[in-house]
């Protein structure tokens, strides 16, 4: 791979240059003064990113899948009912590992491409009479799948049946690229990674605790060491983790976080909008067909790709790989051969993603699908001379 080309997999993405120099730095003592002066910004970095005055947040030398686990570890206990749909590889592997740890889970299996069923969700917190659900499992954006739910309206189902229990939700490849709304939507833990839209490299679990997740650690009997929140809170106290920190990633968190709010977190939800936007032009223009059922499902971070029947998808980012020096993601679990992915999240830019869509084209082209070069990206150029237009007067 040449590694001057961007990357289109729907994380780890593309790292700023100034993001990338931040993580390069001297070993830091991390029991001297210095390293408040990482950890204070990044945790209220991480607040104001998931939009929420109070939240408790923490970070683990880990990866969105320590961030799962460190949601369910914290707040629940062994044979604790969890509610939960299955609509994407991770939805399907956040219930595995709830499985794995002794949970009662609750699936709600929805067919890939959908969203959560809020009706569903519904009807089964209202026929749970005793609160034997203590928690309710989201994912927001299903990078399988490049279809979002609708976190909002998981809350309401929850309130509409007056059900207490927590709102754990996935927002891995959806928070710092799509509006994310901790305190509005009432989520109790957030759970995210540091390499979609934080930019940085994999290896950091970050995740946000409400008040009432905090009190529900108190009486969780799960077994936890190293993602105990408690730990870590003690930690944080004292401007210190309860083991090493990861400092140079967490100072590149720092940095990343700063440009995302210079930029603007409303800036930046429409520039992935206008992303996303320009390569839904283009798969309109190459007669192909999103994953994502319906429009309202469009996932502004990433967009899964149905090819023909009897072509298998995967083909398309071997040739992409092989000839062209560009990543592309393959369809996973279900929807693998069937369907291929464009990531477009962190810093990518209306240029990049149109180098993207040439390669992609030109794999499609190399492959004998009946897609006319240039047609894809000239649907995305005649979206972005006009949406770019219009953002910069709104600016
Ligand atoms: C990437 C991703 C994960 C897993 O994160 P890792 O950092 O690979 O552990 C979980 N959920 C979603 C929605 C993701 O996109």
């Amino acid at each position: 791979m040449n590694p001057q080309n961007p990357v289109f997999i729907p994380g780890p993405t593309n790292m700023p240059e100034a993001v990338r120099l931040a993580c390069h730095m001297p070993t830091l003592d991390h029991r001297s003064p210095a390293f408040a002066d990482i950890l204070h910004p990044c945790l209220d970095g991480v607040r104001k990113v998931i939009k929420s005055d109070d939240a408790d947040i923490f970070i683990f030398p880990s990866t969105g899948t320590g961030g799962w686990e460190t949601a369910i570890s914290n707040t629940l206990s062994p044979g604790d009912k969890v509610l939960v749909a299955r609509n994407g590889m991770f939805s399907h592997r956040w219930i595995d590992m709830c499985q794995r740890h002794g949970l009662d889970v609750q699936v709600i299996d929805v067919a890939w491409g959908h969203g959560i069923p809020l009706d569903a969700y519904e009807e089964a917190l209202r026929a749970d009479k005793t609160h034997a659900i203590k928690a309710v499992l989201a994912t927001h954006n299903e990078t399988a799948t490049g279809v979002k739910s609708d976190i909002a309206g998981v809350r309401r189902a929850m309130d509409a049946a007056s059900h207490p229990a927590l709102l754990l939700v996935d927002g891995v490849s959806s928070i710092g690229s799509m509006d994310f709304r901790f305190d509005q939507w009432g989520v109790d833990v957030a759970v995210t990674g540091s390499q979609k839209g934080f930019m940085l490299p994999a290896g950091l679990a970050i995740v946000g605790f409400s008040a009432k997740a905090i009190r529900a650690t108190q009486t969780a009997k799960l077994a936890r060491t190293f993602f105990d929140v408690a730990d870590m809170a003690k930690g944080y106290a004292a401007d210190a983790f309860p083991y090493t920190p990861p400092v140079g990633l967490m100072n590149g968190l720092r940095v990343a976080i700063d440009m995302l709010l210079e930029e603007g977190l409303d800036n930046v939800f429409a520039r992935h909008h206008r992303m996303a936007e320009g390569v839904r032009h283009a798969v309109d223009a190459w007669g192909l067909r999103l994953c994502a059922a319906t429009p309202d499902l469009y996932s502004d971070s990433v967009s899964a790709i149905r090819t023909p029947e009897g072509f298998n998808a995967t083909d398309i980012v071997t040739v992409a790989a092989r000839d062209y020096d560009m990543a592309f993601g393959v369809g996973l679990g279900d929807v693998a051969g069937k369907v291929f992915r464009i990531g477009h999240l962190g810093m990518l830019t209306d240029a990049m993603v149109l180098s993207g869509l040439g390669v992609a084209e030109m794999a499609m082209v190399d492959l004998g699908l009946p897609v006319k070069l240039g047609a894809g990206v000239a649907a995305a150029q005649e979206y972005y001379r006009h949406s770019n237009k219009q953002q910069k007067a709104a600016a």
